[in-house]
């Protein structure tokens, strides 16, 4: 029996167990979604092929809660959420207890905590005075290996969780340095599929080290469009820095280009859920999750790690609410009325509009998943997808 027809046929007997029972379909619905990840779990100690790494950007415990909670009237409704293997990935700098991204996804990407703003650089880095020694980034291990590599952002493509997968700086502001970056790799040919926004805001940091989009193409021999819709498909290394950018399609085209690679592939997928407009944010992480439940349809799980964590958590609570009412009662009032207050008090969510240092949910399922278990460092993140290749990192090299 095929995978797909073995989760009918569960879902089907458990739906049809609970009508059976007298629950109503809505009810039914979430055994027979456990019952899909069960059956969806890869055998432990499968090697994994490819790599794909879902970053919701301050995607929290309690993000994912209030997105579940609003979309679908619900706890756990989340795709995500069925999947078998969880962790709690704490986040902090060497310094401070509450992380910015710089530092967060540098943590995950290197397996190294640095400073807040640093940008996958060592410690020792001085934000915006001195560089620390670069650290080795995932994507830069899948370089030097031979896989493809991608990286998706619904942010510019030159801000701090994208920087970290294939730049150094030890300023995460330094957007005309961390850019052109991407075009000259430390290993392997660099980033192959490249979808991000950010467009002016490069531009004119570009312009202002003497640089340019179109400098940098005929340098590279690279054409960097301004659009999705722009890349030919007779291109197989698309670079995309534009205004806007629809991640779900930008994802599948980077899927069409990447999963022929004969050695495998990582991809890295930014979706921003910071909640400072609630509505906005928690809309944000379903439609990330849907996404997230389209790619884990495409891909095979007996050689494929899907991990889908955030870089660190916001203040966002549900502290209120019933069953079958609107979970963000009072938003349009303060939407047509917004401030500029850090906190946003709503009927029955909180929030206190800033990251916050509590761990943050790991979740896995694919090849490699049984190890994300447990409270860890976000480093331990880097192993997790390290190990699941089979791969050592380089000894430290000393900084
Ligand atoms: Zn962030």
């Amino acid at each position: 029996m095929t995978t797909i027809s073995r989760r009918l046929l569960v879902s089907a007997l458990v739906l049809s167990a609970a009508l059976s029972a007298g629950l109503s379909p809505a009810m039914a619905q979430a055994p027979a979604r456990a019952a899909v990840a069960v059956a969806a779990e890869a055998p432990p100690t499968q090697r994994a092929k490819n790599v794909i790494l879902f970053l919701a950007d301050a995607g929290g415990v309690s993000t994912l809660n209030a997105a579940s909670l609003m979309a679908y009237g619900e706890p756990l409704q989340l795709h995500i959420q069925q999947w078998p293997h969880l962790g709690l990935s704490e986040t902090s700098a060497v310094d401070q207890f509450v992380s910015d991204s710089a530092n967060g996804m540098s943590s995950i990407m290197t397996g190294v905590k640095t400073r807040n703003g640093v940008i996958s650089q060592s410690p020792s880095a001085v934000r915006g005075r001195s560089d620390g020694a670069p650290t080795k980034t995932l994507l830069e291990y899948a370089e030097e290996r031979g896989l493809r590599t991608g990286v998706i952002s619904s942010q510019s493509i030159a801000d701090a969780t994208p920087a970290a997968t294939y730049a150094h700086a030890n300023d995460r502001g330094k957007w005309g340095e961390i850019f052109p970056q991407a075009f000259s790799p430390r290993f392997g040919d660099g980033v192959d599929v490249m979808f991000g926004v950010g467009r002016q805001k490069i531009g004119e940091q570009l312009a202002a080290v003497g640089s340019s989009f179109d400098a940098l193409s005929r340098a590279h021999d690279r054409p960097i469009y301004a659009r999705l819709e722009e890349a030919p498909a007779s291109n197989g290394r698309p670079v995309v820095v534009a205004d806007a950018m629809d991640v779900h399609a930008a994802t599948l085209r980077a899927l069409d280009l990447l999963e022929g690679a004969p050695e495998g592939y990582f991809l890295m997928v930014e979706w921003d859920a910071h909640t400072d407009d609630v509505r906005r944010g928690l809309q944000n992480v379903v439609d990330f999750d849907k996404l997230i439940e389209a790619v884990q349809a495409r891909v095979d799980l007996n050689d494929t790690l899907l991990l889908f964590t955030a870089d660190h958590s916001f203040g966002v609570q549900v502290d209120g609410g019933r069953r079958g009412e609107v979970l963000l009662e009072g938003y349009d009032a303060w939407k047509s009325a917004p401030g500029d207050g850090k906190l946003v008090r709503l009927d029955r969510v909180l929030v206190n509009r800033t990251h916050t240092a509590e761990e943050v949910p790991a979740l896995a399922v694919g090849a490699g998943a049984e190890r994300v278990r447990g409270y860890f460092p976000n480093t331990r993140l880097f192993e997790v997808m390290m190990a699941a290749w089979g791969w050592e990192a380089d000894a430290a090299s000393g900084d």
